[in-house]
């Protein structure tokens, strides 16, 4: 099927009872039994829901994954997925992934003896430099946040192969509609489900999506042994939105396409990143693996204060974190997303006080441009 008939239908018969079209919210805690141990499938809802069943077949559908188990947050699939890992065992990740992630990894999970390095993903050879005898991991974000940069999947998933590492790709920023991870060779794809997927910045949630039967084993065993399960609501908000998102990432695409080339031919602007522009450094890989290169757009006007003009003018793009909703975002990473990272870090990662990141959402074309074109009206010039 095709990916918005998948988006649509997958997961989600009528319901046997009533014939009703939506999957309803199962708001349950448990299901009765007929005698001891003779039920319909489902016991305790921390083992299992129905919402929470059709919302995971839905978006595995989407992936072209066997598996799909969801979290109660993109955090929680996160962690789910790296305590797959034991004490002792050491995994790479890219070098600017989300902070949330750099957060849970370096302050939480090495305490409990894994040990990570960061590694530049976009770099082929840097990812076979890093990898020592104890290494059973690769973790992917692409496109990163707030740069942007591609890496080359089908490369890293023929150095996993080769080095018998799980390969793992946070897919949050592109989604299952411009990118495949699991298509081009890796083992296991997980979302923030709270951006895309959702679409409509109404809930929070995660999502690992797996077609290796013994790591979905392990990932649904965590999430029932550890708890960290999403509400039905929230599986059923959720799957309100994977409905549209074929719809919403064309929208998005295409309009950031078109703010990214008048951003980047704008006056105030220094640099315009995004990996649609043929000045992108990885324009050519972005082409290569994904349909389209997304509503995320990263700008430096700088200065601090540029930005904070910038931020301040906006009148339609909202100045918050997140990303991925049907509203358009706007954000100054440097002492936001990332004000976790050090200073050091965010130096060497080109994170300037100055650097504006916006996620374009569904609102008219025009009128996001003029939004931006009027801020930047008032933005004290740049010095390069
Ligand atoms: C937001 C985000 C996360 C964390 O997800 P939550 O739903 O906020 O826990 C992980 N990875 C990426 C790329 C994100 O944007």
């Amino acid at each position: 099927m095709g990916f918005s008939t998948d988006a649509v239908h997958a997961g989600q018969q009528p319901d046997p009872s009533t014939g009703a079209v939506i999957t309803p919210i199962y708001q349950t805690s448990t299901y009765v039994q007929e005698s001891i141990g003779v039920h319909q499938g489902y016991e305790y809802a921390r083992g299992d829901n129905p919402t929470r069943s059709a919302y995971e077949k839905n978006v595995a559908a989407l992936e072209k994954a066997t598996h799909g188990i969801a979290f109660g947050s993109g955090m929680a699939a996160i962690d789910a997925t790296i305590c797959t890992l034991s004490a002792g065992d050491h995994f790479l990740m890219t070098e600017d992934v989300y902070g949330g992630t750099h957060r849970l990894f370096s302050r939480i999970r090495t305490r409990h003896g894994l040990k990570f390095d960061r590694v530049k993903t976009h770099e082929v050879e840097a990812v076979r430099a890093a990898i020592r005898p104890e290494t059973r991991m690769l973790f992917v974000e692409t496109p990163t946040n707030p740069n942007l940069l591609i890496s080359d999947l089908r490369a890293l998933s023929a150095l996993c192969r080769e080095h018998k590492l799980v390969m793992v790709v946070d897919n949050t920023f592109a989604t299952p509609y411009l990118q495949r991870p699991l298509e081009m060779g890796a083992d296991v794809v997980l979302h923030s489900a709270t951006k895309y997927l959702n679409g409509h910045s109404d809930m929070v949630g995660g999502i690992v999506l797996t077609s290796n039967e013994k790591l979905a084993e392990q990932i649904r065993f965590i999430q029932f042994a550890a708890g960290a399960i999403p509400g039905p609501f929230d599986c059923w908000l959720a799957m309100r939105g994977t409905k549209t998102l074929g719809l919403r990432m064309q929208c998005h695409d295409a309009s950031a396409r078109v703010l990214a080339e008048r951003l980047d031919a704008h006056p105030a602007t220094l640099r315009t990143i995004y990996p649609g522009l043929a000045s992108h450094p990885h324009h050519e890989l972005a082409k290569q693996q994904m349909r389209g290169f997304g509503g995320m757009i990263s700008f430096d006007l700088g200065s601090r204060e540029a930005a904070r003009v910038m931020l301040e003018e906006v009148k339609i793009f909202a100045l918050a974190e997140s990303l991925g909703g049907v509203e358009s975002l706007i954000s100054q990473p440097a002492e936001m997303t990332h004000a976790s990272i050090s200073q050091a870090d965010r130096d060497a990662l080109g994170i300037t006080p100055g650097l504006v990141r916006i996620s374009v959402g569904i609102e008219d074309l025009e009128d996001l441009w003029k939004d931006l074109e009027d801020a930047l009206a008032k933005v004290p010039a740049a010095v390069s």
